[in-house]
C-alpha cells in the first residue's frame, strides 16, 4: 500500500494512466487539429459532443445505471488535464459544462425519470446541457436571480431571462435556476429545462474576446410551461443545490488551469531552446530562466493545492474552502504566467496561430466565469475568521 505522501505526489494508477492515454488520443487526434478553425467559426461541430458520449469521457464518475462509470474523481482529473492538449479553451469548456457542471447535480438529487430523460442522453454525447444560473442583472449574488417559476395547477410556467450561458445557442436542456419563493436565497429552485418549449427563445449570441469556440448566449422564456415535476432536488432550496454543484465547476476550473500553465511553460521553453538572440538561445538568459523557476515553482505549489482539494472532494469530505483557494490562486497565477510566457515569444506571441497568444486571451476568464476571484476570497474569508 502507498503511503499517504507517495498518494499525493502520485495519485494515479495504471488504470487512471490508460484512461488518460486514451482521453490524449482523441484531443490531439480529433480536437488539436481544429482549434483555429473552431475558434474562427465562433462554434465546434456537434458530433465533439456525440463522440465524447460514445467515449465515456461524460460520465466518468456518474451513477453507472444512467451511462456512467461510476469512477472516481481522479479520472476526471485527468480527462480534465489532458483537454488542454486541444488548444481550444472553447471546446475544453463546453465539453466540462456538459459532464462536470450541468448534469453532476441531476446524478446527484434529480428523480429516474429526470436522470432518464436528462442526464443519461446528455452522457451519451445525444443531448447538449447547459447550466443556466446567471442572469443580466445578476452573476456573482445568485440570490438575487429574478427569473421566476409559478406554479400553475401540475405545471410551472417560467419567464426571465439568462445571460452567458455556455453551450446556450445549441443546448437541448437546461440545468435552471429560478425563483419559486419569496426574494434571496430561500426562495431559489432548480428545474430541468428542455429547450423545444413553447415561449423559450435564444435571444442572442454573444460575441467574446476568448474562448470563441464556445457559444455563449442570452436567453428568453416567455410564459414556458414545463411539467412540475421537473422541479430538481428540493422546491426553494435550489441556492443549497447550486452551491453544491459550483465545487465540481470551480474544481475542474483550478484543474485546468494548472495543466493550462504547464502547458504554456513548457512550450516557451521549448520555443526558447530553438529561437535565438545575440547569439545564443533566449532560455539562456538568465532573466528568463529564473522567471521560468519562479513560474514552475508557483506552478507547482497550485498544482499541489489543487490536488489536496480534489483528494477531499474525492473522498466526500468537505472542501469548499480547498477548492475556492485552488480556483483562485490558479486563476490569478495564471494570469502572470501567460503574460510572460507571451512576452517571451515575443511577436510571434501576437498572433493567433500561435498557441499562447490564443492561451493568453482565452485565460482572462479564470478570475471571473463560475466564481470571480473577489468571490473565492469572500468565500475563503467568511470560512478563515
Ligand atoms: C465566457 C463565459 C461563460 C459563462 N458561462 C456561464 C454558464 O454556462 N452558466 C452561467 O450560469 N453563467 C455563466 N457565466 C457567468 C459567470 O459565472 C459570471 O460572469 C460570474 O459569476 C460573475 O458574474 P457577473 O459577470 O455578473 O459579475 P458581477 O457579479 O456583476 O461582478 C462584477 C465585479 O464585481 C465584483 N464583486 C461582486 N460581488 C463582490 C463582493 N461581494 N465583493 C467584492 N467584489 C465583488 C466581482 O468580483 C466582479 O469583479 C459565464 C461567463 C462568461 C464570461
Amino acid at each position: 500500500m502507498p503511503s499517504t505522501s507517495a498518494l499525493m505526489l502520485n495519485p494515479y494508477t495504471p488504470e487512471h494512466e490508460a484512461f488518460r492515454q486514451t482521453v490524449r488520443q482523441f484531443v490531439e487526434k480529433e480536437m488539436a487539429p481544429h482549434a483555429l478553425e473552431w475558434d474562427k467559426a465562433g462554434i465546434f461541430p456537434r458530433e465533439v459532443f456525440n463522440k465524447c458520449g460514445e467515449l465515456g469521457f461524460f460520465g466518468i464518475n456518474h451513477d453507472p445505471k444512467y451511462g456512467g462509470s461510476g469512477l472516481d474523481y481522479w479520472y476526471v482529473t485527468a480527462f480534465t488535464e489532458e483537454l488542454v492538449r486541444s488548444h481550444n479553451a472553447g471546446v475544453n469548456m463546453a465539453l466540462l459544462v456538459q459532464g462536470q457542471m450541468a448534469t453532476p447535480i441531476i446524478n446527484e438529487i434529480g428523480t429516474d425519470e429526470q436522470k432518464r430523460e436528462f442526464l443519461q442522453p446528455a452522457l451519451m454525447g445525444e443531448k447538449i446541457a447547459a447550466l443556466g444560473i446567471t442572469e443580466p442583472g445578476c452573476g456573482s449574488d445568485v440570490a438575487g436571480l429574478k427569473t421566476t417559476a409559478r406554479r400553475v395547477g401540475d405545471e410551472l410556467v417560467i419567464n426571465g431571462s439568462k445571460m452567458w450561458i455556455t453551450n446556450g445557442t445549441r443546448c437541448d436542456f437546461i440545468t435552471l435556476g429560478v425563483r419559486t419563493g419569496g426574494l434571496g436565497y430561500e426562495g431559489v429552485s432548480l428545474v430541468t429545462f428542455p429547450t423545444d418549449v413553447r415561449g423559450f427563445q435564444v435571444s442572442k449570441k454573444l460575441e467574446k474576446i476568448g474562448n470563441l469556440s464556445s457559444d455563449t448566449a442570452i436567453l428568453y422564456f416567455e410564459d414556458c410551461r414545463i411539467p412540475a415535476r421537473y422541479l430538481l432536488g428540493e422546491e426553494n432550496q435550489g441556492f443549497y443545490h447550486i452551491m453544491t454543484n459550483f465545487q465540481g465547476e470551480r474544481l475542474t476550473a483550478a484543474i485546468v488551469t494548472c495543466a493550462g500553465m504547464e502547458q504554456m511553460v513548457a512550450d516557451a521553453i521549448r520555443y526558447g531552446t530553438e529561437r535565438e538572440a545575440f547569439g545564443k538561445p533566449i532560455i539562456k538568459f538568465q532573466v528568463w530562466r529564473h522567471k521560468f523557476a519562479e513560474h514552475l515553482s508557483a506552478i507547482e505549489a497550485a498544482k499541489r493545492l489543487t490536488y489536496h482539494a480534489v483528494a477531499m472532494f474525492d473522498a466526500g469530505e468537505p472542501a469548499v474552502k480547498q477548492i475556492s483557494m485552488a480556483k483562485l490562486f490558479a486563476g490569478d497565477l495564471a494570469q502572470r504566467v501567460a503574460y510572460d510566457c507571451q512576452q517571451f515569444f515575443g511577436a510571434m506571441g501576437y498572433i493567433e496561430e500561435t498557441h499562447i497568444s490564443r492561451a493568453w486571451r482565452d485565460v482572462r476568464l479564470i478570475t471571473i466565469g463560475g466564481g470571480t476571484s473577489e468571490v473565492m476570497k469572500e468565500i475563503i474569508s467568511k470560512m478563515s475568521f
